[in-house]
């Protein structure tokens, strides 16, 4: 049923049942009224029978009067009796409604007449002067009976009016009782229904309004996901209904902006993140043109190359120079790398394309430890020659990959660039035959190691070198022997002396060593070690032993910081030459220098 007919039904009862009520009352009420009514025409009907009884005794005293006395004064007041008489009977008549009332009143009016012939008849009588004749016909006695008769009569009447009146008041007092009984237990017992009404109702209606509240509450506080339960079918449940598909509708609203909202976000932070990434590039790209060496360029990609892949590993390789092996310059992430890979372990270099292994089954490169995690490998391509390789973990997505794509180009060129420049300078610097510094370059580092002496205070050795009788080789084993011979001295060289050592091929067969914060002693055990390191050379060339190969040695030292290079460089020739005139496979130091100290 639906709430406003269940509210109608409750107001109908509650109208209906006071209806009842007033019903009851007012019928009660007249009661009571016809009641009233009843006892006062009783009192009337009791006068006017009394009335008419006096009245008749009125004439007759009227009438004994006129015949004791003779006089004709007692006629008036016997004719105003009878009068009143018949005017108290009729107004009697008037009352009386119980049927056998109306009987009583019709025969009392019969005795009344005959009372009233009996009367006159005497008076009749005494008018023709027989007064004695009329007396007789009083003590006759024939007046009293029908008095009494009308005394009997009206006695009855009276009787049954008061039984009437007994009657009547018995059955309002019934009624009275019956009203108070209503009242009494009908009264509450209609408050009490209607209260039990009203409660259910107000209950049925309060606790979905009350939940309506709290839905109306958290959707103010902005919790759309919040609903009604929808128990009913009257209107409150309708009203939950709307309720829900509203928030329904404010839900999914607001979850459509929260996702415009996010993919607003997200592009905003791409683009940041594709302005932040282009910049990196260019970054690492001037790093990479700026670094001297290949260590440098390590640490520039070690740097860069975690910003440009947040959380990612990797690693960057570069073919050495015999070009049989990739060397790691860089590694960055949780997952380690192996530090070298050989061209066949991986699948991007033999291949020479990008190898990206996903989530699907492929064939994974040697190098790479991990067996399931996702991989790519990009070579380091530059004017068609494979130069080193990148290697990232995890998945790539499009955007890494055309990051990873523009990194790899970056790298590469850079890459070829610096081993270019660093040929170059090394072709410039370098003696080809031995690898040894050039003349040019010795006399640079000369001036430099001087300078930085001078600063220091530190001594600066040198050394001057010729092999013994090197013509001789050339004419014996021909020119190609004495170039061997050359190389393998040279390269004796750059193994015997320090890392801060610079030796250099001055000339001919003539090589120079510089020797910076050096002492005599150990200048000169230096060269005692490389007079026997010489000894114990045996170049075999074609197959030809080039038999026993010595170097003699001029030795100087700079202690006064004032000696210029050519001076130092004239005194360590001619201290070479002393070794050589004095045997040779020996070394002589500068004896002005000793002398000094
Ligand atoms: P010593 O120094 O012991 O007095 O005798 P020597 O034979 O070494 O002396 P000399 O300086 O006369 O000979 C140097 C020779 O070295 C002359 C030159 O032909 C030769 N020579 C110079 N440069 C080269 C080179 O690059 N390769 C070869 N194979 N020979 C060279
Ligand atoms: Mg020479
Ligand atoms: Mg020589």
């Amino acid at each position: 049923m639906s709430l406003r007919h269940r509210i109608l039904l409750l107001w109908s009862v509650a109208v209906a049942a006071l209806l009842v009520l007033c019903s009851v009352l007012f019928t009660n009420l007249n009661h009571a009224q016809e009641d009233a009514a009843w006892v006062e025409r009783t009192k009337d009907i009791v006068l006017a029978v009394s009335e008419v009884q006096s009245s008749l005794r009125n004439a007759e005293t009227g009438q004994r009067g006129y015949l004791l006395t003779e006089r004709a004064t007692y006629l008036g007041s016997y004719e105003q009796a009878i009068a009143a008489a018949w005017d108290a009977l009729d107004r009697a008549d008037g009352l009386f409604q119980n049927p056998s009332q109306k009987v009583r009143s019709a025969a009392l009016r019969e005795l009344i007449r005959q009372k009233l012939f009996e009367l006159n008849g005497t008076i009749q009588l005494a008018k023709k002067g027989d007064f004695a004749g009329a007396r007789r016909i009083v003590f006759e006695d024939r007046g009293k009976v029908l008095m009494d008769q009308i005394n009997h009569l009206v006695g009855e009447i009276n009787a049954v009016q008061a039984e009437l009146l007994t009657f009547s008041r018995n059955a309002a007092v019934a009624q009275n009782e019956r009203v108070r009984h209503i009242v009494l237990f009908g009264g509450p017992l209609i408050g009490i229904g209607l209260m039990l009404l009203g409660l259910t109702t107000t209950r049925r209606i309060g606790r979905p309004l009350q939940t309506l509240l709290e839905g109306t509450h958290q959707l103010s506080k902005g919790n759309f996901e919040h609903r009604l339960p929808v128990e009913r079918n009257d209107e409150l449940g309708t009203l939950a209904k709307a309720f829900n598909t509203m928030a329904e509708s404010q839900a999914t609203s607001l979850r459509a902006r929260e996702r415009a909202d996010q993919a607003l976000q997200k592009s905003n932070a791409e683009l940041h993140r594709h302005d932040e990434v282009l910049d990196l590039l260019r970054q690492l790209a001037q790093r990479l043109q700026s670094a001297t060496n290949e260590r440098e360029f390590g640490m520039a990609m070690q740097q860069f190359a975690p910003r440009i892949f947040p959380g990612r590993s990797g690693a960057l390789y570069a073919h050495n120079n015999s070009r049989n092996l990739l060397v790691r310059l860089a590694q960055w992430g949780d997952t380690a790398s192996s530090t070298e890979v050989e061209p066949e372990a991986c699948w991007a270099l033999r291949r020479g394309q990008p190898h990206i292994v996903t989530d699907e089954p492929d064939v994974r490169c040697d190098h790479v430890a991990t067996h399931a995690e996702p991989y790519a490998c990009l070579p380091l391509t530059a004017g068609g020659d494979m130069v080193g390789l990148l290697h990232l973990m995890g998945r790539l997505s499009e955007v890494d990959h055309e990051v990873a794509s523009a990194l790899v180009e970056n790298v590469a060129l850079a890459l070829v660039n610096h081993r270019l420049r660093a040929s170059l300078r090394e072709q410039s610097i370098r003696d080809p035959l031995t690898g040894l510094f050039n003349r040019r370059y010795m006399e640079e580092a000369l001036a430099l190691e001087f300078a930085r002496a001078d600063r220091t205070g530190e001594p600066v050795g040198i050394i001057m070198a010729d092999i013994d009788h090197f013509k001789r080789f050339n004419d014996t084993f021909g020119h190609d022997a004495g170039d061997a011979l050359l190389r393998a001295v040279g390269q004796l060289f750059l193994k015997q002396f320090r890392h801060g050592d610079i030796a250099c091929r001055y000339g001919g067969e003539e090589l120079t060593v510089i020797l910076p914060s050096i002492g005599l002693a150990d200048l000169e055990a230096r060269a005692e070690l490389v007079l026997q390191a010489v000894r114990d050379l045996s170049i075999v060339h074609k197959g030809q032993a080039l038999g026993r190969i010595t170097i003699s040695l001029g030795l100087a030292i700079r202690l006064d910081h004032v000696a210029t290079p050519s001076v130092m460089l004239s005194t360590a020739d001619a201290a070479l030459l002393r070794a050589k005139q004095t045997g040779r496979d020996r070394f002589e130091t500068a004896p002005a220098l000793v002398a000094m100290l």
